[in-house]
């Protein structure tokens, strides 16, 4: 008598603890909502601003002026523009700005529309063959870990990115594809070619953060060696300093799939 109370107890202390801490994952991430405080996409106002004191302040060199805009892929979401000139940039919560066509990173005043994968520049094979299951080998190169990690939470039980096929593997040879972080230094051109090369055709390169789609803060070090980029085609932009998983995975759903 006494065991089995004692096991009804446990039971009903794990029962508590299902009941306190509900889902564990995300159950949609198509339309998941992010707190207030996440940059995600900017919107900026055709208001008149000094425009040479708003390029000047930025760190990244990512905002232009005449017309004004700011490009995602040098942009650290580090929100200085929008602290400094409230009035003129404004950063809303929408994460999905993955794309597959760089200059759709660049957003100018007066625009406020999705930043989309265009499925008309998407290479046929990729919706053909990964659509319903894609492997990619992750490649550190030069990164701070801070995509690596994000990618890695993309993957974790909240966000669950395996539930959509879409998962990471040890080596390229078993790959579909690579997805790059870091800005590419010197030191890891040539392991990413090598890694490049092991990965079996068909296969796609995706670019994950600010510091390897632009270089980022280092774009000017001459500790980097970015011709890799020059001489393949790069299928997907994940923007973001560090990208958030829900920028991640929307992205690659965006990129392998039809979607509404
Ligand atoms: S949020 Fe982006 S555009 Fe604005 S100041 Fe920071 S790096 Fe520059």
């Amino acid at each position: 008598m006494r065991t089995r109370l004692i096991k009804l107890f446990a039971m009903l202390s794990i029962l508590k603890i299902l009941y306190h801490q509900g889902k564990q994952f995300i159950p949609n991430v198509r339309t998941a909502q992010v707190p207030g405080i996440f940059r995600g996409r900017p919107v900026i106002s055709t208001n008149q601003v000094n425009e040479t004191e708003l390029v000047d302040l930025c760190p990244m060199n990512a905002i232009s002026s005449n017309p004004v805009s700011i490009d995602l892929g040098k942009c650290s979401f580090c929100g200085e523009c929008a602290l400094k000139f409230p009035e003129k940039i404004t950063f809303t919560t929408d994460y999905k700005i993955s794309t597959n066509e760089r200059e759709r990173l660049i957003v100018k005043e007066g625009d406020d529309f999705a930043i989309e994968v265009n499925p008309a520049t998407v290479r046929s094979e990729i919706r053909k063959i990964f659509g319903k299951s894609l492997k990619l080998r992750q490649v550190s190169a030069g990164g701070d870990n801070s995509c690596e990690w994000e990618l890695n939470a993309a993957n974790n039980v909240q966000f669950d990115m395996s539930r959509f096929g879409i998962e990471f593997v040890a080596s390229p040879r078993h790959a579909d594809g690579i997805a790059i972080t870091g800005p590419i230094t010197q030191n890891m051109a040539k392991a990413l070619e090598i890694a490049y090369n092991a990965t079996p055709d068909p296969k796609i390169i995706v670019l994950v953060g600010t510091d390897a789609i632009s270089g980022g803060i280092f774009a000017d070090s001459p500790a980097l060696d970015r011709s890799f980029l020059e001489n393949h085609t790069v299928d997907l932009y994940i923007p973001g300093n560090p990208a958030h998983p829900l920028t991640i995975i929307n992205g690659l759903i965006d990129l392998t799939r039809k979607t509404k």
